[in-house]
């Protein structure tokens, strides 16, 4: 009972946390429709993935909740690549919508960086234009990746001062890895990046004070790597068959193996409950930024 006490302090409770974002982004937006302005997001869906079917309702379920409005396009998966380029630049142009996102994975017939590079960087919700990846390298204020920008938020709550930590970060997606070297960087840390072709890998892990895994493989990440007292942001999201409960159910598990973990760590995150939650909310709350920079 008492073990379990300690544990549950060391969790970063993803609800709470994203809850308080939610919260600024909310008020913040009252205050904006007060002037008469009403920040919209265009969702483009192409296909029917059920998995980005159920993440496109669930940010615009919370674009409801926050008071941002949300318009839908949902193309079919046989639209060409020109027509998307088109649905693009007219939203660009389009002074009532302030962000635009486009879910991934598209059909492979689209080139994806090109239907990045064509979002209005301003509009650019998701944070993957090139100029804002640029921008982020410069360490200017701009819209930043949601999932890295949830991480860090995350990590500010247990960590007051990040100057001089040893962060390894495991991935080198331009999604999750890369733009969170960049931001770890900006704060001062002393960042690692290791990924599929790094050899002796638990090697780096075992000097990380601040450990970011967004590998995609279940419990990769073994309690016996881990340094002591470290703090662990997992990004993973991997469903797995839960053999507990004795039949085809999936459970969510991340990249850590959280259980071991945690018995080790001074902080961790959850998964579920942890870095999703604050993907969801740094999405409303990029989407607020781009309506003020429209403003
Ligand atoms: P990705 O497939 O683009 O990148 C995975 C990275 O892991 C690659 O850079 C690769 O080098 C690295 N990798 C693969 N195998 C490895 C190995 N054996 N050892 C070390 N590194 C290895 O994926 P992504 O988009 O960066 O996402 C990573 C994970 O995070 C996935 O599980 C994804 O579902 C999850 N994710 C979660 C959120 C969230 O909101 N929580 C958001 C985005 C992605």
């Amino acid at each position: 009972m008492a073990n379990k006490e300690i544990n549950a302090e060391k969790i970063i409770d993803g609800k709470i946390i994203s809850s308080k974002v939610l919260k600024e982004v909310s008020e913040s937006i009252i205050q904006i429709k007060s002037n008469g302005l009403e920040p919209c997001l265009a969702v483009v869906l192409v296909g029917n993935d059920p998995a980005s079917s159920v993440y496109v309702r669930n940010k615009k379920l919370m674009c409801e909740k926050v008071g941002i409005k949300s318009i839908d396009f949902n193309l079919d998966e046989r639209i060409s690549e020109e027509e998307l380029l088109d649905i693009i630049i007219n939203l660009n142009k389009d002074k009532t919508t302030n962000g635009i996102l486009v879910q991934f994975p598209l059909p492979s017939h689209i080139d994806k960086q090109k239907i990045i590079n064509t979002i209005s960087p301003d509009k650019d919700v998701d944070g993957l234009h090139p100029i804002n990846a640029g921008r982020l390298m410069n360490n200017v204020e701009t819209l930043v990746p949601c999932t890295p920008q949830g991480c860090m938020i995350m990590l500010r709550t247990c960590l007051d001062d990040l100057s001089g930590k040893n962060a390894v970060v495991i991935g080198r997606s331009n999604l999750v890895g890369r733009p969170m070297c960049q931001l770890l960087t900006n704060s001062d840390c002393t960042v690692t990046q290791v990924h599929s072709k790094t050899i002796n890998i638990e090697d780096f892990i075992s000097q990380a004070d601040i450990l970011i895994a967004a590998i995609g493989i279940p419990k990769f990440v073994r309690a016996e790597w881990l340094k002591d007292r470290s703090v662990i942001i997992d990004v993973g999201i991997n469903r797995i068959s839960d053999k507990s409960e004795g039949n085809n159910k999936k459970k969510l598990v991340g990249d850590v193996d959280f259980d071991e973990a945690i018995k080790k760590v001074a902080a961790i995150t959850p998964v579920p409950g942890g870095v999703g939650l604050m993907t969801v909310a740094c999405l409303m709350r990029n989407t607020l930024i781009a309506t003020t920079l429209q403003m």
